[in-house]
């Protein structure tokens, strides 16, 4: 049985730790000192590494943990991400070392230009996104364009409903605010936004979300929905033409407010 934990590390980062019990594989370690206590404390065994994008927060934990452990480091082949073992791009599929835990890539440029995605396929699907999907929004878009972005997103949005998404931040409630803002009237929203504030006040974390709650709720992969169109229009003061001058308007929105 494979478990999924979330290690809180920095001020609202997660390394996803994944355990059998007696190995363990991390997903974007920007810090090793949450890591090697996780692993300490349940006598587990570091396996692998594993990489989304080049941002300090994500693998400035790296370094420390090969030295100590000198697992592989799997990791985008185009995101200037050094020390890797195995690069990794669109359509490759990867064996964690040890965990019989099978991962897909995707190519999902437009937070970094070299962004991946790790896809687990089978009983419980899951996602691993970094900073390209968060809970109710995404990432901001430091080496891509919107229309990159938006069909990364819309490459995500279009995995099975059911699939668990590991993010790299815990944003969501900021996240719900501004979602609120663009649809006022998404009923699904306000659901949302009780739910994930019950999981902040008990002090847990709002991860996973699921691939159908984000396609309900999130503006920013409803870029086609009527609701969502006008609010960007007025909020622009024009018309946009297609899907990623909305995507381009709201991200913009949500940069300034
Ligand atoms: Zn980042
Ligand atoms: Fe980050």
């Amino acid at each position: 049985m494979l478990r999924i934990h979330a290690v809180p590390a920095f001020q609202d980062n997660y390394i996803w730790v994944l355990e059998d019990g007696t190995h363990a594989a991390a997903v974007d370690p920007g810090d090793a000192a949450p890591v090697q206590r996780f692993l300490d404390e349940r006598g587990l065994a570091l396996a692998a590494i594993l990489a989304t994008h080049h941002h300090a927060d994500h693998i400035g934990g790296v370094p420390a943990l090969v030295a100590r452990w000198r697992s592989p480091v799997f990791g985008p082949a185009h995101d200037g991400v050094e020390g890797l073992t195995r690069a990794l791009a669109e359509g490759d599929r990867l064996e964690v070392p040890a965990l019989e835990y099978e991962l897909r890539v995707l190519d999902i440029p437009g937070h970094t230009a070299g962004h991946i995605a790790f896809v687990h396929q089978g009983s419980e699907p899951a996602l691993f996104c970094g900073d390209t999907l968060f809970a109710c929004g995404c990432g901001r878009l430091f080496e891509g364009t919107p229309a990159q972005m938006s069909a990364s997103l819309a490459k995500l949005a279009a995995l099975p409903g059911a699939t668990r998404v590991y993010c790299g931040h815990e944003y969501t409630l900021a996240n719900i605010r501004f979602a609120e803002a663009v649809e006022p009237a998404n009923l699904e929203l306000a659901a949302r936004r009780a739910r994930e504030s019950a999981k902040r006040g008990r002090g847990e974390p709002t991860l996973p979300s699921t691939i159908a709650e984000e396609r309900a709720t999130n503006p920013f992969l409803r870029c086609s929905d009527p609701r969502v169109v006008a609010a960007a229009e007025r909020h622009a003061g024009r018309k946009l033409e297609d899907p990623v001058a909305v995507f381009a308007e709201i991200r913009e929105w949500k940069n300034r407010s």
